[in-house]
């Protein structure tokens, strides 16, 4: 297929909050070839790049100035393998369930519990996807990439990409500056499956130790009962990420809210930011177009909203928890602009 840039061209689709925006340039490259003819383009019109995935984790403005550019290589190879464990290298634009799934079906095993987490795989690294007690950062071996503009390559080793909690170097210093290729994770072949998160361990608890494929299952049928489909209620999963705060804190604030649930970290006290949010009453809340999910406070719904109704609706929430409990709340997906 030839490479196309068009021009004034419609958003709407790549961004899970549904929201109606147009780019001033957009193309979607299929190889390293293509890319570098996107980098062309763009210096030559004195064009920003700005690299967009699935946009399931991006706030989408009106209008986004530059070349929105989309990598759609999906390609997979085993780069080593032995008795126990196997390296693989895979194009970012490949769908990051299906990789799941894929990995599961070949009985390479640790992504059980990040099971249909929407987006790409180029994207997980950058904010180090997790969820029920796993993250990324602990199958990722290396990233690999180009640098924005010049095209120059990088290989990155997965120990040096400041991974931390929703974080990465790529989300702080690299932001912008790199556009992801391929992702090589290494997994094991001897299934370990992990379920100390309460959904999970509840059901092994009624059920017994699952496998790694039911274990993906499990996580799938959870995420289905609780998080909405951005089919049908446009969402970018969570808004915000779970505070964690000092001990001092933690005591003043427990003796105010003794039911709130705690998780404590190395470096203070995790809180859920949902159910902050839930306790304050604001379950189902609607702040004009943009409302508070009613089974998952949060996550946020877009019917039909800009950027600027779904920022002014955190906001509220924002200051409403910062009066309440004195904790400032940090926002999860990104002003794409
Ligand atoms: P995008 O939204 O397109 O991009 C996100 C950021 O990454 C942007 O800054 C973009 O510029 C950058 N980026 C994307 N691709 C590349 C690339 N190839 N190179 C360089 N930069 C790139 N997240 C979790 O961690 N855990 C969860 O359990 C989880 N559950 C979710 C549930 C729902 C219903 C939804 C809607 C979202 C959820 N998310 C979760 C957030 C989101 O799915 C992840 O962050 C995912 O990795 C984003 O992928 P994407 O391809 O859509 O990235
Ligand atoms: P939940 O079970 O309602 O729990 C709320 C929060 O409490 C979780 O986010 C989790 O923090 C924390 N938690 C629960 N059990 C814990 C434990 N044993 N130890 C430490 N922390 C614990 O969460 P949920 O909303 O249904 O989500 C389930 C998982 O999927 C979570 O891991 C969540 O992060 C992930 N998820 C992420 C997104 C996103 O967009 N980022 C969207 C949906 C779900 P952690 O977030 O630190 O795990």
């Amino acid at each position: 297929m030839v490479l196309k840039i068009e021009s004034s061209y419609s958003l709407l689709n790549f961004n899970t909050l549904g929201i109606d925006a147009v780019a001033e340039f957009f193309a979607q490259a299929a190889s390293i070839d293509e890319v570098k003819e996107c980098l062309a383009f763009a210096v030559a019109n004195q064009l920003l790049v700005k690299i967009l995935g699935g946009g399931s984790n991006v706030v989408m403005a009106s209008y986004v100035n530059g070349l929105v550019l989309n990598y759609s290589n999906a390609a997979l190879q085993v780069v080593n393998e032995t008795a126990t464990d196997v390296t693989i290298k895979v194009g970012a634009g490949y769908n990051w369930h299906e990789f799941v799934l894929f990995c599961l079906a070949k009985g390479w095993f640790g992504l059980e519990n990040l099971s249909f987490i929407p987006g790409t795989v180029g994207a997980a690294p950058v904010q180090n996807i997790g969820a029920y007690g796993v993250e990324v950062k602990d199958f990722i071996s290396s990233v690999h990439g180009v640098r924005l503009p010049d095209g120059d390559s990088f290989m990155m080793a997965g120990e040096s990409c400041g991974f931390a909690y929703r974080e990465s170097c790529f989300k702080q210093e690299l932001d912008g500056k790199v556009l992801i290729t391929d992702v090589e994770f290494t997994l094991s072949k001897k299934p370990c499956v992990q379920v100390a998160y309460s959904p999970l361990d509840k059901m092994a608890r009624e059920r017994g130790l699952p496998t790694p494929s039911e274990l993906s299952g499990w996580v799938v049928q959870v995420r289905k009962s609780k998080l909405p489909d951005p089919n049908e209620l446009p969402n970018a999963g969570s808004f915000f990420k779970n505070p964690v705060i000092s001990d001092e804190q933690f005591q003043e604030l427990i003796k105010r809210f003794p039911k709130m649930p705690n998780y404590p970290q190395e470096s203070g006290v995790k809180l859920p930011a949902g159910w902050l949010i839930d306790n304050l009453g604001m379950k189902g809340h609607s702040f004009g177009l943009v409302q508070i999910h009613a089974l998952q406070a949060l996550v946020l719904i877009n019917n039909g909203g800009s950027s600027e109704d779904v920022l002014a609706a955190a906001s509220m929430i924002k200051e409403s928890v910062l009066k309440t409990y004195g904790v400032l709340l940090e926002q999860e997906p990104r002003l794409f602009c």
